[in-house]
């Protein structure tokens, strides 16, 4: 199927202004959601994007959810794991830091004034800090080498003051301390999926459709809860998946996040006249389909 679903209508289905439609990611794209639909207006699409969309992202959860899957969605990992934040020892020194955009974690300063530099930036780094204390050319090359052919977990002492060591054992684990999924996230996507289902019917201004438009609008994550239940599957594919249940008597979804977070999301006051409607994207491939 195509990414984009077509939509006619000019107002925005969460706050209904007219004003100028954007392209609204309905699974967010930084978790590897490629449906989207032109139905929503800039400040709302910039606010769940800035908003609990973004904090979803580095959701412990989430990541791990997508780790169960190993390597085959080795891309989407990374990308999810880009401003998490990981702890690593240097002896009895710890720092904190968050991964970086291109990858890898960053240079810093630990406790004791030392600064912690990857090790294939080292080079650059000390030719640098050398330079610019003045050191000629030759004793700086000598320097390199010193440091180079030195030791590990050693000091080494080069030109200028400076001294270096060679971690050898310093490893990075995510310390999962980032917030955990907001559920406003699965409501945003039943939302948008009834929207899909039902066309500018979502723009009625039944209780049931004013009350999830309110939550959302004011990301009201207390009222969310009350609405989106969460659940949890062991034995999962490496899908994003979302289905329209029925009325129970209500509209009821399922949301399926990396196959094993499953949120139910049940629209008090609000009901649907189709059958079930299931979308499900294969992570593996980026196929998606939509079924009814
Ligand atoms: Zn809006």
């Amino acid at each position: 199927m195509n990414n984009e679903i077509l939509w006619q209508d000019k107002r925005c289905i969460v706050c209904l202004s007219e004003e100028s439609l954007t392209v609204e990611h309905i699974i967010p794209k930084s978790i590897g959601g490629v449906l989207t639909c032109r139905f929503l207006c800039k400040a709302c699409n910039s606010r769940f994007g800035s908003g609990f969309e973004a904090t979803a992202k580095l959701a412990p959860e989430l990541r791990i959810a997508a780790l169960k899957h190993g390597s085959v969605l080795a891309e989407l990992q990374n990308n999810l794991e880009v401003g998490a934040t990981y702890e690593q020892s240097f002896g009895n020194i710890k720092r904190s830091v968050k991964v970086r955009k291109s990858g890898g974690l960053p240079t810093s300063s630990l406790d004791d004034n030392s600064l912690i530099v990857p090790q294939n930036e080292a080079e650059g780094i000390l030719r640098s800090m050398l330079n610019k204390r003045g050191v000629t050319e030759c004793d700086l090359g000598e320097s390199i080498d010193r440091w180079k052919d030195g030791p590990i977990n050693q000091i080494i002492e080069l030109s200028a003051g400076i001294v270096v060591r060679k971690w050898q054992e310093h490893p990075a684990k995510p310390s999962f301390s980032e917030s955990a999924i907001s559920t406003l996230l699965s409501l945003k996507i039943a939302y948008e999926f009834a929207a899909i289902i039902c066309g500018s019917a979502i723009y009625a201004k039944e209780e049931g459709l004013q009350n999830v438009r309110k939550i959302l609008i004011e990301q009201d994550e207390e009222q969310a809860a009350n609405i989106v239940q969460r659940y949890s599957a062991d034995r999962a594919e490496a899908i994003h998946g979302i289905a329209f249940m029925g009325n129970k008597p209500s509209a009821q979804f399922q949301i399926r996040l990396f196959g094993h977070l499953a949120f139910v999301v049940t629209m008090p006051n609000f009901g649907i006249v189709t059958d079930e409607t299931v979308y499900t994207l294969d992570l593996k491939n980026g196929d998606h389909f939509l079924t009814r």
